[in-house]
């Protein structure tokens, strides 16, 4: 057995899929993480005012966060983080080395702690980051251990969502019970869809929650091979890990 802090539950704050009435869906993505040692927010969506405006309407306090992971420099994942920091600035942000020095002086100038990530590396208890990877644009996933298996949470997976999730696999030894976020197959062919869902299967990937980037269709195709398995994620879905069985 693992020594858990509790459970661990995830609310998508911002998405550009709706789940819950009364949220703002623009392009971005982020979800807030509790019930590990630290309290994180991962990714900071495109838009300050939205990532706060929702965070409002979800009973989430800005001041509640320990911790900022950033997945990757693009604007619809880190455009909000200035907001965030007006708002809460006794935080670390977890962002990556090949950030500009410009938006690390940035987070800094806040008050902000920053850690720059490189290899692979745990966060807090039960929670890591699988590393900076991908050539062109670079990119770190979130992972969140469980007694139930490996939680991945993905931006925008650029360096591919099968590599992503075979890296996390390689690195803690152990079964992915759920991914989820941007897969980045918005533009991607069925077949190459269907690919990945192989690939998933392959891993042992029980639960799936494409969303952001993913795309509708491939959203459609994960649903139809995973059933009751796939997890319709968008702004204000909660995902108790708990309920996962
Ligand atoms: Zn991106
Ligand atoms: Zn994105």
């Amino acid at each position: 057995m693992l020594d858990m802090n509790g459970d661990i539950s995830i609310t998508v704050v911002c998405d550009n899929n709706p789940c819950k009435e009364g949220l703002e869906t623009a392009w971005g993505f982020s979800a807030f993480i509790v019930g590990a040692e630290k309290t994180i927010l991962f990714d900071a969506d495109g838009d300050g005012s939205i990532l706060l405006g929702n965070m409002e309407k979800l009973a989430i306090d800005p001041q509640g966060v320990d911790l900022v992971v950033l997945s990757h420099v693009h604007g619809d994942h880190t455009g909000g983080l200035d907001g965030f920091l007006e708002k809460n600035s006794k935080i670390t942000v977890y962002l990556l080395k090949s950030f500009p020095t410009k938006s690390k002086d940035n987070v800094q100038a806040y008050g902000a702690k920053t850690v720059e990530v490189e290899q692979s590396l745990k966060i807090c208890e039960n929670v890591y980051s699988t590393g900076q990877l991908g050539r062109l644009i670079k990119e770190q996933a979130l992972i969140v251990r469980t007694e139930r298996g490996l939680v991945l949470i993905t931006g925008c997976a650029h360096p591919g969502i099968v590599k992503i999730v075979n890296a996390a696999k390689d690195f803690l030894k152990d079964d992915i019970l759920l991914v989820m976020g941007g897969f980045h197959l918005e533009w991607a062919t069925r077949g190459k869809v269907e690919k990945v869902i192989s690939a998933f299967r392959d891993a042992g990937v029980r639960y799936v929650g494409p969303c952001h980037c993913s795309g509708d269709k491939a959203r459609r195709l994960f649903e139809k091979h995973f059933g009751e398995n796939y997890i319709n994620v968008g702004a204000g879905k909660v995902i108790d890990i708990a309920d996962l069985r």
